[in-house]
């Protein structure tokens, strides 16, 4: 059994399939405690449904992207492995977003993984898992939520220590509402910096509060 939050079809926000139309299905449970977080409903609120029963729903929607989210879909560990694979033997694109601090290392290949490092404004620093690096592929996404240019300092740094940008893809966003989009493209810019930004476009299309989109 998984305890599931929303499964809903809207498009990808983020990563470097935004804008193409995703079914989302969000797990209920995250570990962490992020100051910016604004899937605080999805913590605890949810029911319980079988692996076939998120298929059945998923298959609905007639739509090849599918993204595990959360909360913290990892938390979950052993079914959400499971729904993925199945997920991918049917055919699906499937990705799935964690926050990185929990292990990585037995998600299916066929799963494009987005994964967070939480950078100091989260609060969530400290929970960073950084052996999931190594298991990271190049067609992977990393992801920096940026709230201030300490934030942005330090993603720079961690690039560069872990020479992520021959890895795999490394986004870079900002924390909505806290840090103006145009600053941390000036910064980009400004370093020269080979970095993907990116807007949460759901944001921009639906009120930002709006949720299931
Ligand atoms: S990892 Fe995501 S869901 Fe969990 S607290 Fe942080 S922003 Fe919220």
């Amino acid at each position: 059994m998984l305890k599931i939050n929303e499964i809903y079809h809207s498009i990808q926000g983020e990563s470097t399939s935004a804008g193409k139309p995703c079914v989302f299905v969000r797990l209920t449970y995250c570990n962490l405690r992020c100051t910016y977080c604004d899937t605080e409903y999805a913590f605890f609120d949810g029911k319980d449904m079988s692996i076939q029963q998120v298929i059945n729903e998923v298959e609905k929607y007639r739509c090849k992207l599918v993204e595990i989210t959360g909360g913290e879909p990892l938390v979950q560990m052993e079914e959400c492995l499971e729904l993925v694979n199945r997920l991918c033997d049917l055919g699906y694109e499937v990705m799935i977003e964690t926050g990185g601090s929990l292990p990585i290392k037995d998600i299916d290949y066929r799963v494009k993984i987005i994964m967070d490092l939480k950078c100091p404004s989260s609060g969530m620093e400290t929970k960073n898992l950084y052996e999931n690096i190594q298991y990271l592929k190049s067609t992977d996404e990393l992801k920096f939520v940026i709230g201030n240019r300490e934030d942005y300092d330090w993603a720079v740094d961690i690039v560069k220590k872990y020479n992520l940008l021959t890895k795999c893809i490394i986004l870079f966003s900002v924390v909505f509402g806290i840090l103006e989009p145009l600053e941390l493209v000036n910064w980009i810019l400004e370093d020269k910096l080979d970095v993907r930004f990116q807007l949460q476009m759901h944001k921009y299309i639906w009120h930002p509060e709006t949720k299931g989109v």
